[in-house]
């Protein structure tokens, strides 16, 4: 294993990626554009990526009969999403690649796992000296033991038992509070308000009583992603700070109102940064940040490409699919190269489908126009609350942010009432 780590992938090999939606059909397409070829392994027979793949291998992810035919097809493999459980990465790490490492998926698929190792990472005190009547003198750094904890994160209790709940204490104030299960959440499934002890049994019942997290209901004032890909050798590209815009729990616009960088966004690359050299991340990763009451928080890490990272496609030279093949293949990774500093993603759910009532595909033909891309992922059946496909709209020369986002709205409106 130790010297196939070293080497880079060269095409045409076959990459394996487990999970075969959207994600890991524009890895797969990223991929075979520089010559590779690719195994998906989704149990789903519809599978977008499965659909385009080389190969396609149809099976449980604990099947691993079929998690052998998968190492015999390919040397490296990666994953389009974190609810692949980390017990078939370890499998899989046996003898073939796995980027990113069956450690960093099993921490980012746990919230309560993620939470503990966010808080956990520690950062020196600020230098200090004392005045001895002379010269300043340096205080030497306490104990490591002893630093403050680096990464912003929300108030939160664990969940997993009733006597959690009751031993919750009053002074930490954590409600109104989100219930959300540790494991298997996506797009605001698996997560329930609750606004009291009461409220909180229930919701834990509801849940069958599986180990979950309690975090306080922030008051936001935005929500955005850093999204970022780390090399082999350590080395990082990362993406504008992207805002996000999420309509009842999923994601409805992302938006990049410019590519340069201020201070702040300086510190979240570099708190994502640090995130990643943690886990000694190898490939694609996004940090959900929350700002709420002027402070910000880590909200969850996400360990491949993300949903708001779309916009790279069409904006930037070098997309994040381009970058998860890169790492993946121990290449170099590539500048992005933002060509359109302004955009804004608009995703398209299967809601669209049931606009009045009764299925019926939606007009794109009305939205086409200069610098509006549509993407859609080629699921066979759209469904409430499923994402179908998405729209970039690129600014372009005069346009400044709100002239996309208008444009972005209106093109919703247009999908919508037609
Ligand atoms: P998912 O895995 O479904 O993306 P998140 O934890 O990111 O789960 O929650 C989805 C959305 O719900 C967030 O993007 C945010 O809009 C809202 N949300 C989640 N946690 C909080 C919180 N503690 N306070 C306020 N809003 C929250
Ligand atoms: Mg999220």
């Amino acid at each position: 294993m130790q010297s196939k780590l070293k080497k880079v992938i060269q095409p045409p090999e076959f990459l394996g990626i487990l999970g075969g939606g959207q994600l890991g059909r524009f890895f797969t397409m990223a991929a075979q554009k520089m010559g590779y070829s690719v195994v998906v392994f989704d149990p789903d027979k519809q599978s977008p990526a499965g659909k385009i793949a080389e190969k396609h291998i149809c099976k449980p992810y604990n099947d691993l009969k079929a998690l052998d035919e998968l190492k015999a097809s390919c040397s490296a493999v990666t994953t389009e999403f974190e609810n692949v459980p980390a017990e078939t990465l370890k499998y899989l790490e046996k003898d073939i690649i796995v980027r990113p490492s069956s450690k960093a998926i099993a921490i980012a698929q746990n919230r309560i796992k993620e939470k503990d190792f966010l808080i956990k990472i520690k950062q020196a005190p600020a230098r200090m000296q004392k005045h001895n009547g002379g010269d300043p003198v340096e205080i030497p750094p306490p104990p490591e033991s002893e630093w403050g904890s680096a990464m912003p994160v929300g108030t939160y209790v664990v969940i997993d038992s009733v006597e959690s709940i009751n031993n919750i204490d009053k002074e930490l104030r954590i409600f109104p509070g989100i219930l959300k299960i540790a494991e298997f959440g996506y797009d605001g499934k698996g997560q329930i308000h609750v606004n009291n002890k009461t409220e909180l049994e229930a919701a834990f019942k509801t849940f069958k009583s599986v180990p979950c997290t309690l975090e306080l209901k922030l008051n936001l004032d935005s929500e955005f992603s850093i999204v970022l890909a780390r090399s082999v050798d350590g080395e990082f590209i990362e993406y504008p700070p992207i805002q996000n815009i999420h309509n009842s729990g999923i994601l409805e616009f992302s938006s990049v109102p410019n590519a340069s960088y201020d201070f702040l966004d300086k510190l979240y690359v570099n708190l994502t940064k640090r995130i990643a050299n943690e886990l000694s991340y190898i490939g694609v990763m996004a940090v959900e940040w929350f700002i709420a009451d002027g402070h910000f928080f880590v909200n969850e890490i996400a360990p491949r490409p993300h949903n708001s990272g779309h916009f790279s496609i069409d904006a930037c030279v070098y997309d994040q699919f381009d970058q998860q093949v890169l790492a993946l293949t121990g290449n170099k990774l590539k500048q992005p190269e933002v060509e359109f500093p302004r955009s804004v993603m608009l995703n398209i759910l299967g809601d669209l489908w049931f606009r009045d009532g009764t299925q019926k595909e939606p007009k794109f033909e009305m939205i086409a126009g200069l610098g509006i891309n549509l993407h859609l992922y080629g699921k066979a059946e759209p469904r409430i609350g499923r994402k179908m496909g998405h729209i970039t709209i690129l600014g372009l020369r005069d346009e400044t942010q709100e002239d996309v986002m208008k444009r972005a709205l209106s093109i919703r409106e247009i999908l919508w009432k037609n």
